[in-house]
């Protein structure tokens, strides 16, 4: 079976795990955190990384930090992965959801529609690895005295301006789970200029206990630590990133080729949108088609090739039901289908993918 999406482990992961088990430091402390810390502060060209045991964790420390309240609401894309307006409602605070643009990132027109007198600040998403147009995203916050919030679990390493997401607003938020651009197993990280939050955040991600006073606790935190070994594990994917991402950058454009003349689809992000790193290789499929995305899916799977679907509007899902029209959203999560995308994808693969895709919907 060909998966989505696999992490890629090499001596080097290997050999700083190796590191950790030998120090006994296995727990929240130790040599690597700083090190990975400091190290994605660099890369992200922020002041501090506070890094944590996953990005829901980081997108909830970023909301603390920022002080969001019960009854508050937040501007939250519709189309995302839930963990982005979970960590919303963590805060008893509300969701309010906007369409995307046709590259999937929030629509800044109907963002700004949205704003009422509670709404307190915006989360910007980076998806499948496509910058948000922060510009306006940021112009838009400072007129109306909002926060800005960038969700970069899926764009570790994209750029707008040349400046690196994550570093664009208040808070970036990254996630490290296998699927994501690097991983660390499951952990996050939560990037700033602000040394107040970076330290708020630190606070709370360690049970609240006091950062120069052991054993003091000023107020209620959460245990949301990294531990040294995934600290261990991110370290070497930082330093292999460049790698890394120029392999994910061949994949892409390997499939770039091959669906060239492909009539029945269209390439996501197609134009590479200035900055965008791929995360997950997307194609959105005509809808008159004889074989439909699930079918296609299915065929796929008995093919040996896992892919799936776009994200689904977190409207449709139970806790945020709501029966409004996101027009855009609502078409890219009908049409969209993500392919395998992962470092170890071997050419011979890729070709297995799409022949398998034309043979069932280039009828
Ligand atoms: C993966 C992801 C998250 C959450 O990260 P976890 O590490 O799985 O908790 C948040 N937002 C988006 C857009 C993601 O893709």
């Amino acid at each position: 079976m060909i998966p989505v999406a696999s992490p890629t482990i090499t001596d080097l992961e290997r050999k700083y795990v190796q590191e950790v088990m030998e120090s006994g430091w296995i727990s929240s402390t130790g040599d690597f955190l700083t090190k990975f810390e400091n190290k994605f502060a660099e890369f992200c060209n922020t002041n501090f990384a506070v890094m944590t045991n996953n990005g829901t964790t980081a997108l909830h420390l970023a909301l603390l930090a920022l002080d969001l309240k019960q009854g508050e609401e937040v501007i939250v894309p519709v189309l995302t992965y839930i963990a982005t307006a979970n960590a919303v409602s963590y805060c008893g605070a509300k969701p309010v959801f906007v369409d995307v643009f046709a590259d999937g990132t929030i629509d800044c027109n109907e963002l700004e529609k949205a704003i009422t007198p509670k709404t307190v600040g915006v989360i910007a998403v980076h998806l499948y690895g496509i910058p948000a147009n922060m510009n306006q995203i940021n112009e838009i916050a400072k007129n109306h005295r909002l926060w800005v919030v960038e969700d970069a679990a899926e764009a570790h390493g994209a750029t707008l301006h040349n400046r690196i997401v994550g570093s664009i607003s208040e808070i970036g938020v990254f996630s490290f789970y296998g699927n994501k651009i690097i991983s660390t197993g499951e952990g996050g990280a939560l990037v700033t200029n602000n040394p107040v939050i970076a330290n708020k955040a630190r606070l709370l991600r360690g049970q609240g206990m006091d950062l120069k006073r052991r054993y003091y606790f000023p107020t209620i935190g959460y245990n949301y630590r990294m531990t040294n070994l995934a600290a261990a594990i991110g370290l070497a994917q930082l330093e292999r990133i460049r790698e890394i991402q120029d392999r994910r950058q061949e994949i892409r454009n390997h499939y770039n080729i091959l669906f060239k003349n492909f009539e029945s689809l269209e390439i996501f992000d197609k134009g590479h949108k200035t900055g965008s790193k791929c995360w997950l290789y997307s194609i959105l499929l005509s809808e008159d088609l004889s074989c439909s995305r699930d079918d296609l899916q299915y065929k796929l799977h008995e093919a040996g090739i896992e892919t799936r679907p776009f994200f689904q509007l977190l409207t449709e899902m139970p806790p945020y039901f709501e029966n409004r029209k996101f027009k855009v959203g609502e078409e890219l999560s009908r049409k969209g289908l993500n392919l395998p995308t992962f470092f170890d994808l071997q050419p011979s693969q890729i070709e297995y993918i799409v022949e398998n895709i034309r043979k069932l919907i280039e009828k």
